[in-house]
């Protein structure tokens, strides 16, 4: 790190500390939105947390909530579901795109929030964001290299390599990679709109209900379901160690709340790389290898937060 950065970031910091910077955190999830204001876990002024449903009425919301707290923000970071352009020179930068979410796809919500709130804002995808809480709050601290994927409604990765978040041609799309589907043994065809039996389409909560016809939350621990999840998400992950060579991988959604599946998988991920990647983190300490996030439900919109901070010392940059 430059001087000229650590002495910005010391600054901001400082002001941080004096109450006299202070950030707007959206979470814009699938199932629901989460909002915050504050610097950290541990300086909360509000927070709210409602459904996700139509664009108008969702965005309407987010920011009823920020101009109900009166704070003079100096950014705000959100976190969005996706997929999201993130390319500053495109004319639809900021907007969530080929979501199959009914109602969503086309929606301007970078542009909605910054023209209606008239706020510096920081827009990157909702798992870069868990990544980034985790990073500074959580259970990667100080990690260079990490993921974090969340398996839920959907399935999303993001994460940290050579100590900057994953971004590219679009970002990551971890939950859209092709696995090995035996269909003898799995007839469920998969259901993701674009690829029927991607990651996604195999392993989302959604897929896991359809396949057994029956709501995920009721399959008791025993059942059969939980095995062939484990298997897949570890087939993934077995993917995902290999090509980017991560130091941690952070396991977060509504399919990880079953505490059943962390077990099944950090084995799974032992039997099939079957020791070719020699080291103790995965042949001796796998449990410090894959891990839930310490933050919880807030990874995201922590992640937010501290996307809001690095628009702060940006904008401060260009003056
Ligand atoms: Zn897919």
């Amino acid at each position: 790190m430059d001087e000229v950065k650590q002495d910005k970031q010391k600054t901001t910091q400082e002001l941080e500390n004096k109450g006299e910077i202070i950030y707007g955190g959206i979470e814009a999830g699938g199932t629901k939105f989460v909002c915050v204001i504050g610097t950290g876990p541990s300086d909360l002024k509000a927070k709210t947390s409602f459904p996700t449903t139509i664009p108008a009425e969702t965005l309407n919301r987010t920011i009823e909530f920020f101009k109900k707290h009166s704070y003079k923000l100096n950014a705000i970071g959100i976190a969005s579901f996706g997929p999201i352009d993130l390319n500053t020179s495109s004319l639809t930068f900021g907007y969530i795109t080929s979501t199959p979410k009914p109602g969503w796809k086309n929606t301007d919500i970078f542009g909605t929030i910054r023209n209606t709130l008239n706020v510096p804002v920081a827009f990157d995808t909702d798992v870069n964001g868990a990544a980034l809480g985790e990073h500074r709050f959580g259970n990667a601290k100080d990690m260079d290299n990490f993921i974090y994927l969340n398996i839920g409604t959907g399935i999303g990765g993001g994460g940290i390599i050579n100590g900057k978040l994953m971004h590219g041609l679009l970002h990551p799309e971890m939950g859209h990679i092709r696995i090995p589907h035996n269909q003898k043994k799995d007839p469920f065809p998969g259901l993701c709109p674009y690829h029927k039996d991607c990651f996604e389409g195999l392993a989302s909560g959604p897929a896991i209900s359809r396949r057994w016809e029956k709501s995920a939350e009721k399959l008791p621990d025993k059942h059969p379901a939980w095995d062939l999840e484990a298997h897949y998400i570890a087939l993934a992950l077995v993917n995902y160690i290999c090509i980017l060579s991560p130091e941690r991988i952070i396991l977060g959604g509504g399919v990880m709340e079953r505490s059943v599946m962390l077990s099944l998988i950090r084995d799974e991920v032992q039997k099939l790389l079957n020791n070719y990647i020699n080291k103790p983190e995965i042949t001796k300490n796998i449990d410090d290898y894959i891990v839930t996030p310490k933050l919880g439900k807030y990874a995201g919109v922590m992640g937010a937060i501290v996307l809001a901070e690095e628009r702060t010392n940006f904008e401060a940059k260009k003056d």
